[in-house]
């Protein structure tokens, strides 16, 4: 018996614990810094699994450690877990039409429950494995809230938690099998508020100063921006505060919230030099006041390819998820929810991120294969991720496993169902599979990881620095 045949054996024997781990995760859908019940369900099993934990961590409620140590001087291996939900997502399990299971509720419609089960099956099959072969090594498993708004991962980096670790594991579910080989876009989230004068509109508009006019410049101002940044940049906007209802009244107040995003943190940071200048301008020309408050940020991201290829060879060694008759007619159904041009069109993102070609996936329901690594840090996805940060404090791979149909949207509704359905455990089970026998290579390899340690020394060589602002609190925004 393989290593990985051995390692799947161990995942194999826990899964019906990490299913209902995973489903119990699904069904608190508990929303970003607010994870109560799902954190202590991952770090529960982590603990019955006999990993030491440090719950909450690093100032975070809903974060936790776990941590297990077998022998001296092994080296420091680490997995991510994920459990925040998205608003408004709810959905029937497994069902292929949208429905909700409490209307208006969160869903798990970004498959973290998945991912927290998953991380933590594959820290407890590589832990049993180091046992079994008196293998020295640390097994860590960090509990990350708010991956999808907040940040948890950016409040560990800030303090140090991952400065001991010589191999970050990562996955997230998705419709391929692949290893990222590009970065992320790194992002920032700034308001922009502006205070100005009220007036009667029409009697003494002369005597008002419009915070109204002056976000309509600076989005006119960063509209003509866009011509001179980087083209891979992006900058969008969303009014936080119209300054009120009434056209006859100069509004006094008024609030802009932009997100933005270029695919190098330093890149980021030049440009919202520039933006913050535009916003200055518009308030210089509307005579109102401006303040400017960076409400969060998170690091693009820095594949490493020594690990990313071992996570790669893994990961072609153990193969796609074995569907079966059942999977691919619960695919066929969830693939008749979507046309097949937004089908075509998802899966062509995807596929652009595996850098995988289109052929071997026309017509395919469900991905039986797996793409071969392509390093290529220079280019960057259109998303953000705070993975990124992780990547900026150790060496980190992460993969991406087939946890539904081949072309499925994103943040949808049929993620959400597919997240508790067969086609989502299996997926599961797999990337499981896949991070522990990685692990275990890397364990086995102080060479591998030595390679690991000195390429990311020389891709990050200022160390990391967070583009979070010093004032960020990992708790729910308030609402402005
Ligand atoms: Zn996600």
């Amino acid at each position: 018996m393989t290593d990985l045949e051995e390692i799947g054996a161990l995942v194999d024997r826990r899964a019906e614990t990490y299913i209902a781990l995973a489903d119990e995760v699904w069904r608190a859908a508990e929303l970003n810094w607010r994870e109560i019940s799902s954190a202590r369900a991952v770090a529960g099993r982590l603990a019955q699994e006999g990993f030491a934990l440090q719950q909450p961590a690093c100032g975070m409620e809903t974060a936790f450690i776990a941590q297990w140590k077998n022998g001296t001087g092994g080296p420091v291996i680490a997995f991510l877990c994920e459990y925040d939900a998205l608003p408004g997502l709810s959905q029937q399990p497994g069902l292929d039409e949208p429905q909700p299971l409490c209307a208006g509720a969160p869903g798990h419609g970004c498959g973290h429950n998945l991912l927290g089960a998953g991380s933590a099956a594959a820290a407890a099959a590589f832990k049993d494995w180091c046992t079994a072969h008196d293998v020295a090594a640390t097994v860590r498993c960090y509990g990350c809230p708010a991956e999808e708004d907040g940040g948890g991962k950016v409040f560990f980096a800030k303090a140090g938690a991952f400065d001991d670790v010589d191999a970050v594991l990562a996955w997230h579910p998705g419709d391929v099998n692949y290893v990222l080989g590009q970065g992320c876009l790194a992002v920032t989230g700034v308001t922009y508020r502006f205070t100005g004068k009220a007036a009667h509109a029409a009697s003494a508009p002369y005597a008002g100063r419009s915070a109204l006019d002056a976000c309509e410049l600076m989005n006119v101002g960063c509209n003509y921006l866009r011509e001179h940044i980087i083209p891979t940049a992006r900058l969008h906007y969303a009014y936080r505060d119209t300054g009120g209802t009434a056209p006859n009244v100069v509004p006094a107040h008024a609030c802009l919230h932009y997100y933005i995003r270029a695919p190098k943190v330093t890149q980021m940071m030049e440009i919202k030099s520039r933006v913050d200048d535009v916003a200055r301008g518009a308030a210089l020309m509307t005579g109102t006041r401006l303040e400017i408050r960076a409400i969060d940020g998170f690091s693009d991201y820095v594949p490493n390819r020594t690990l990313s290829q071992v996570l790669a060879d893994t990961l072609r060694q153990a193969g796609a998820p074995a569907w079966d008759a059942e999977d691919r007619a619960l695919a066929a159904r969830f693939a008749a929810t979507m046309t097949p041009e937004e089908r075509a069109g998802n899966l062509a993102t995807s596929l652009e991120s595996a850098c995988a070609p289109m052929e071997i996936y026309e017509g395919g329901l469900l991905d039986g294969t797996t793409a071969a690594y392509v390093h290529r840090p220079e280019l960057a996805e259109p998303g953000s991720t705070d993975v990124g940060d992780v990547s900026y404090c150790a060496p980190t791979a992460q993969l991406y496993a087939a946890c539904q149909v081949l072309g499925t949207a994103g943040h949808s509704w049929q993620v959400t169902a597919q997240s508790a359905s067969s086609i989502g455990r299996k997926g599961m089970l797999k990337a499981a599979q896949v991070l522990a026998g990685t692990a275990a290579r890397l364990a086995g390899s102080p060479r591998l990881l030595a390679q690991a340690r000195e390429e990311h020394r020389r891709a990050c060589p200022n160390g990391y620095c967070s583009p979070m602002p010093a004032d960020a609190r990992p708790e729910p925004a308030a609402e402005q």
